[in-house]
């Protein structure tokens, strides 16, 4: 097996990359006929690229590296795992410590009445558990008709068949035959884009009252959860106005209904709390968690679960389980990150310092000619791109035009910032200094003005009628 290093030429590893890899999300014909950037390390903030640039990670990953790149801790912890015991399953009425340590510390950081958890080995298949989990609930109580679960349109909740169905991305379920039966989508709570003439409490009230529409319409002995995200992430960024929260809880309170709060971007520290739901008010049942659970050193997920619904689950058997569930070397490396989190107070620092900085930074962008909203909480953010602010009008191009030439010259720019069609969003670690969100935000600001002279050069500046 001959050796494929780092240094290896540039074009060589992209040619090798696109005649054996199937990116996720990608068009890979397209990718390979432009090469992939190939990312050769990272510290801090920062990754490196095979042609020696130095990026600043505006994303933390894909929201998921919270305490940064290059934490050595993470590493020796992963080691001494391996060496120690590198897998052993939780099936065969087994346990072992780094899955005991790691469920005893997250249900301490969790709400009070959310104590048992359920490891996965990824934010989709902790939600495919909550599916599964949710319905088996019911059933286990006797109401085996309450299936439905209701969800939103433009929720992303995962990829597999269960949590791609769960979330409401129409691309996504354009392909392989999602959703799956007895899921249901109500409208999201982007004002933005959707409020019309609204005002914003007005909409986010009116998008919350279509969940007891929906449980009207279906039958209260239908509908089993409500999934959401706090905060959602893929879908842009789209931070609810304040009145929708409280009316959901209140519904689902009424109805009985369980609430699912997806926690994978917003928990363990992204908005300013252990999880976005204190920042808004929420109270789940369950709470779907990962990414930055081990800011993404290995992948692991899990489903934290309340007294009540874990009472009702654990008094029957649960005919569900990954075999990396509570996988020893990630679950050691978990604890590890939430310590780190903890001794050196990264939530202060989201909460006091960086936050705070982020958002003077952030909303300062909102001058710009091609910048509308500007939304931030925690570190979490998000711009809409507008051809005219007053009207929150969008592009005549094709939807997503701007946002993808706004990405394109952030990364020429080295900045790593994403496009939600033409929506920017991001997600920094949280340890990230003031001054490298000062830079984060002169990079920013480059890229919009360079995708601003290369939107009205090519006449694509115009609203659309
Ligand atoms: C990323 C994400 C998931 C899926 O997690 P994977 O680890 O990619 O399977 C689920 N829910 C939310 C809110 C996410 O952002």
């Amino acid at each position: 097996m001959s050796a494929i290093t780092n240094h290896l030429p540039t074009a060589e590893l992209q040619a090798l990359d696109a005649a054996h890899h199937m990116h996720p999300f990608t068009t890979n014909d397209d990718l390979a006929a432009k090469g992939a950037r190939i990312i050769t390390r990272a510290n801090g903030v920062y990754l490196h690229d095979s042609e020696g640039n130095e990026i600043l990670d505006g994303m933390a990953g894909l929201w998921c590296v919270n305490i940064g790149y290059g934490r050595e801790e993470l590493a020796d912890v992963a080691a001494r795992q391996m060496k120690e015991l590198p897998y052993y399953n939780t099936f065969f009425m087994t346990t072992h410590v780094p899955a005991i340590a790691l469920a005893k510390e997250i249900a301490s950081l969790a709400p009070d009445h959310l104590n048992q958890v359920f490891f996965a080995g990824s934010g989709s298949e902790a939600n495919d558990t909550n599916l599964r989990m949710v319905r088996t609930y019911w059933a286990m109580k006797g109401k085996p008709t309450k299936s439905i679960i209701i969800s939103r349109k433009n929720a992303y909740h995962g990829s597999s068949v269960g949590s791609g169905s769960l979330g409401g991305m129409t691309p996504m379920h354009e392909q392989g035959g999602l959703p799956i039966p007895d899921i249901m989508h109500i409208n999201q709570p982007h004002w933005w884009a959707e409020g019309g003439d609204a005002t914003p409490e007005d909409f986010g009230l009116a998008c919350a009252q279509e969940l007891e529409a929906a449980i009207l319409q279906m039958g209260e002995d239908r509908v089993a959860a409500f999934i959401a995200e706090p905060i959602q992430g893929a879908g842009g960024v789209i931070i609810p106005p304040n009145t929708y929260w409280p009316e959901i809880q209140r519904i689902c309170d009424k109805y009985e209904i369980l609430l699912i709060a997806d926690e994978v971007i917003c928990g363990f520290g992204r908005t300013g709390n252990w999880f976005g739901s204190e920042t808004l008010g929420i109270r789940p049942d369950i709470m779907t968690i990962a990414k930055g659970l081990s800011s993404g050193y290995q992948p692991i997920g899990g489903s934290i679960v309340s007294d009540e619904v874990a009472a009702v689950i654990n008094s029957g058997e649960f005919n569900h389980g990954y075999t990396y569930s509570g996988h020893p070397v990630a679950a050691a490396v978990a604890l590890e990150n939430l310590r780190i989190l903890q001794d050196e107070n990264v939530l202060d620092h989201v909460r006091n310092v960086a936050g705070p900085a982020l958002a003077e930074m952030w909303n300062g962008l909102g001058g710009h000619p091609l910048v509308g909203e500007t939304k931030i909480i925690g570190m979490m953010a998000s711009l809409a791109l507008t051809p005219n602010k007053e009207t929150r009008a969008k592009f005549a191009a094709d939807a997503g035009t701007a946002g993808f030439m706004c990405r394109e010259r952030s990364f020429a720019n080295n900045l790593i910032m994403r496009h939600v069609y033409d929506r920017l969003v991001i997600s920094p670690p949280l340890v990230i200094t003031p001054e490298e969100i000062t830079l984060l935000g002169q990079r920013a600001r480059t890229a919009l003005d360079e995708a601003y002279v290369q939107m009205k050069d090519l006449g694509l500046l115009k609203a659309a009628s």
